[in-house]
């Protein structure tokens, strides 16, 4: 029979940290801190696996066979341990019932607390402690959860109980509630519970505990879970689902000595190395994280509880040092006793988990590979994020101040209620969504906005948490912001009305009125730390290829068409530049018009006469970005798009427009529009198609490439530039546009008086050039996959037109990714692999990259190392992220080929 059931508790545990897949994160941590050599005060329990979960569902909402009498069995142990019975009467067992997958999915699935109260057995409870006031709190709360998670009754039917009956005493805390209200709001709960589900609620203590269990594993379904795993990635299938975790009840909210909180070794919004957190005395479970009540900081223990305090720092070091992690811990203190409830390594911002990842390496911690596989690539982006712009912000009007929950500066019209925030944000507007609170439904309008501002709530509140996740800038606690209607928040006195611009700046709390100008963010400091040994990392890397090519290094270079790309992407650390797309210098007036006069000459003089007018523009452009780049290669690709694409008119008025601003007659010019006119452009004459019949446009374009390089060069100042054919299919097209590009270079060598030479390389974007390799690879010196496009043509799926089917390939799993996001393997990948083997045999210093936009994503950049690429370009603000994905990737290669 399986082990479905893990005991942890009084000292020792069946399960520890290394069975996360089985027992949830939760589940596992807790054992882990019960037993030795931590051995922290943690109340006793059991665990029931994510295999129960995962069969449930395969049974159809059954549980397998074997489970009750393991269930059973455990719970006799735990009542032996706590020497009190669940349903007693005089002395119940109380036990909370709580969810926890692998993969920490905060607040998104229920738990249930003080399970086990019944008419009976409250009264028992208030007579064995003696606590009247706590036990009828502890009722009406179990109740309401129970009530509501497990038997579907409405949370807002609760609190208009609970709200009437405060309003009417006129008071604002439920900690002022009277033990005789709180007897008046259970009997109030009851009846309202019988009317909406036509049936008691449930006294019998095991029907409850199994009521809970299955909401538990019931609520792995649930929408917002789904929609959880949705946005952080997390496919469906790739989890077994959640444990349950069924352990003792300690109570926090047994009046001024009790207290709950949850706190972190560590800054998760900034890393800095302190101990911080929020608890409230006198309250319970979710109480501190609903923000409700707005929480006491963790220094304030200190001065009230030095004892407590001074045990949470011990327990702080002890969990770091074992972990070697920073911790997000849950305790709760019972009358004076300290108890621990959770540990887990703690979600943390970008900006923080570098810090950490930095520091904990000085500190001797952790090693240089691990920090760099603790921090996930994407959350390099919210280090990149702008920040407001230190001169506007003098000039700006501050107006509120709250805690700095989440870094970042967001700006955007405000809205207050998610749905508004889904809605406007489609609309195209930036909106920043401010709330009194948010709670799990709010996720997907929290997803959209620029920002959060929310009235109540601390540092651990849901909407802090979710924002740091999300890496949106997020404001809470600011108590300055009143509601006064669905249209209207008031700031200290100063009305805004919904759809008003706000400013935010997450690092400070500030608000400021209006919108206030932000600015790019650059890489210094611990980033530029960290950032450094990914490259170390990489440039002393070397693995041996499917083909047996042994490969060093892994180079990042950016993709970039304008001087300003090329001032960031050094800005961000490329190491060149791996495509340089000519088409976009020709959408630029007046480079535009020349060409558009190019394209409707009718013979080749005109059309020379016509590039001739660009070639100095040109040369220009290229003469910046080269310079930009200060030696390191620039590769720079001959035009690429049909030309019907700089030709558009497709109303009357824009033909007439167009053929006067060109000089021409309409008619004549609507001829031409429609001779251009393809089918399917994307498999029409483009790239070097064009150069096989008008080899004039490829010839201006390196005659520029060479003057500008010529330039440099007598200017002593350094350069590499390569030049890149696109749209290859035959060794044929590289051969003869090679011989007419040298032609050009030799030409311009001996008018300058220079002797100028480039590599000359082939992209490598559809089945047949990638099957020809071999022979394309005498005439090209470099490869340079083009992704984009081989995927198209390797799937026979149009980038334009997939957007209509891809969904349901995803969601029936006939396709794991989509393709157009991540490298698919199978495919293009497989053609990479037959390109790399084939190229290399022939010329052993093929040098290879990527240049389509799976440059840019984590998961194809470790196929590319795999397939070895000597480098991955992408666009210039995912190289940092580029950097330490391929370090990562360098890594995971070496613990899987040792
Ligand atoms: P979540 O995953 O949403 O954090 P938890 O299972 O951690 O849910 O529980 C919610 C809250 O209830 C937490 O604050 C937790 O500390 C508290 N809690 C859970 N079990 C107990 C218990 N046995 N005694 C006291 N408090 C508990
Ligand atoms: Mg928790
Ligand atoms: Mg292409």
């Amino acid at each position: 029979m399986m082990k479905y059931v893990y005991f942890f508790g009084n000292g020792d545990a069946d399960g520890d940290e290394s069975m996360r897949a089985e027992l949830g994160g939760k589940g596992a941590n807790l054992a882990q801190m019960a037993k030795a050599p931590l051995s922290l005060p943690v109340p006793a329990g059991f665990t029931i696996t994510t295999d129960v979960c995962q069969k449930y569902y395969e049974l159809d909402r059954k549980y397998p066979d074997g489970l009750s009498s393991q269930v059973d069995e455990y719970l006799a142990k735990l009542e032996s341990v706590m020497g009190k019975k669940l349903g007693d009467e005089s002395d119940p067992l109380l036990v909370s019932v709580r969810s926890g997958a692998a993969i920490s999915m905060p607040g998104m699935m229920d738990t249930i607390l003080n399970l086990g109260l019944n008419d009976k057995a409250v009264l028992g409870l208030a007579k064995k402690t003696g606590n009247e006031r706590f036990a009828w709190d502890a009722y009406r709360r179990f109740i309401q959860m129970y009530g509501d998670v497990a038997m579907g009754v409405e949370h807002a039917k609760f609190e208009d109980i609970i709200d009437e009956v405060k309003s009417h005493r006129g008071i604002k805390q439920d900690t002022e509630l009277t033990t005789e209200e709180l007897k008046e709001i259970v009997t109030k709960y009851k009846a309202m519970y019988k009317k909406e589900k036509g049936s008691d609620f449930p006294q019998d203590a095991k029907e409850q505990m199994w009521g809970a269990i299955g909401a538990v594993f019931g609520s792995w379904m649930n929408p917002r879970a789904i929609k959880y795993r949705k946005l952080n990635n997390i496919k469906e299938g790739a989890l077994k689902g959640t444990a349950v975790t069924v352990m003792a009840m300690v109570f926090g909210n047994k009046g001024e000595t009790s207290g709950t909180g949850v706190c972190f070794s560590r800054d998760p919004s900034t890393g800095d190395n302190v101990f911080m957190g929020e608890y409230l005395m006198n309250a319970q479970g979710e109480d501190v994280v609903a923000g409700i009540r707005t929480p006491q900081k963790l220094a304030q223990l200190e001065e009230t509880n030095k004892a407590i305090y001074d045990e949470l720092c011990q327990i702080r070091d002890r969990l770091e040092k074992h972990y070697h992690d920073m911790q997000d811990m849950e305790f709760t203190v019972e009358e004076g006793k300290l108890y621990m409830l959770q540990c887990r390594n703690g979600k943390r911002t970008g900006a923080a988990a570098v810090k950490m990842a930095v520091d904990m390496v000085k500190e001797g911690l952790i090693d240089k590979e691990t920090a760099i596989m603790r921090v996930e690539p994407e959350q390099l982006n919210q280090l990149l994020l702008p920040q407001l712009d230190k001169e506007a912000v003098k000039k700006a009007t501050e107006i509120a101040s709250g805690l700095n929950a989440s870094p970042g500066a967001g700006c955007g019209q405000i809205v207050f209620t998610a749905e508004e925030a889904e809605e406007w944000a489609k609309n195209g507007k930036k909106v920043l969504l401010v709330r009194k609170e948010t709670s799990p439904d709010d996720i997907a309008g929290m997803a959209v906005s620029q920002g959060i501002l929310t009235s109540t709530g601390g540092r651990t509140s849901h909407a802090a948490v979710v924002a740091r996740g999300m890496g949106t800038p997020c404001v809470c606690g600011c108590s300055d912001v009143a509601f006064k209607d669905a249209e209207t928040v008031i700031i200290k006195g100063k009305t805004y009305k919904k759809g008003d611009f706000l400013t935010i700046d997450g690092a400070t709390g500030l608000v400021y009125e209006g919108q206030v100008a932000v600015k790019p963010a650059t890489i210094s400091g611990d980033l530029e730390t960290f950032l450094g040994w990914a490259d170390e990392i990489r440039e002393k890397s070397e693995r041996v290829t499917e083909s047996g090519n042994r490969v060093k290094g892994f180079d990042i270079y950016a993709n970039g068409d304008t001087p300003q790309n090329a001032i960031d992407a050094f800005r961000f650390g490329a190491m060149g530049i791996g495509l340089c797309r000519t088409e976009h210098m020709f959408f630029d007036e007046p480079k535009l018009t020349d060409f558009q006069k190019m394209i409707i000459s009718e013979d080749t003089e005109s059309r020379k006469a016509n590039l001739a007018k660009i070639l100095p523009h040109q040369q220009k452009d290229f003469y910046e970005i080269i310079k930009t780049m200060e030696g390191r290669p620039v590769t720079i690709r001959l035009l690429d798009p049909p030309l019907n694409e700089f030709i558009q008119a497709e109303t009357d008025e824009q033909l007439t427009a167009l053929a006067k601003k060109l000089g021409v007659d309409k008619e004549k010019l609507s001829r031409k529009v429609m001779q251009l006119a393809e089918h399917n452009p994307m498999l029409g004459h483009r790239g070097c198609r064009l150069a096989i019949t008008y080899p004039e446009i490829y010839e201006m374009q390196v005659e520029a490439i060479a003057r500008a390089t010529a330039q440099l060069e007598k200017e002593s100042k350094k350069h590499n530039v390569l030049i890149m054919i696109p749209n290859v299919v035959s060794y044929n097209e590289v051969e003869q546009i090679r011989k007419q590009a040298e032609a050009v270079i030799d030409k311009v060598n001996k008018e300058k008086g220079v002797n100028l030479k480039f590599q000359i390389g082939s992209m490598i974007e559809f089945p047949r050039a990638a099957l020809s390799a071999g022979k394309i690879a005498k005439y090209a010196d470099f490869f340079s996959f083009g992704t984009n496009d081989l995927t198209q043509t390797t799937f026979g799926f149009s980038r334009d037109d997939y957007g209509k089917f891809i969904e349901s390939y995803l969601q029936q799993r006939i396709l794991e990714d989509d393709p157009f996001a991540t490298l698919d393997y199978e495919g293009p990948g497989a053609l990479m692999e037959i390109a790399e083997e084939k190229g290399r045999t022939v010329n052993a210093n093929l040098h290879l990259g990527i240049c389509g936009e799976h440059g840019g994503d984590p998961a194809s950049i470790h196929i590319c190392y795999q397939i070895g690429l000597n480098y991955v370009s992408c666009s210039p603000y995912r190289v940092p992220l580029a950097r330490l994905a391929g370090a990562q990737a360098v890594i995971e290669y070496e613990k899987n080929n040792k």
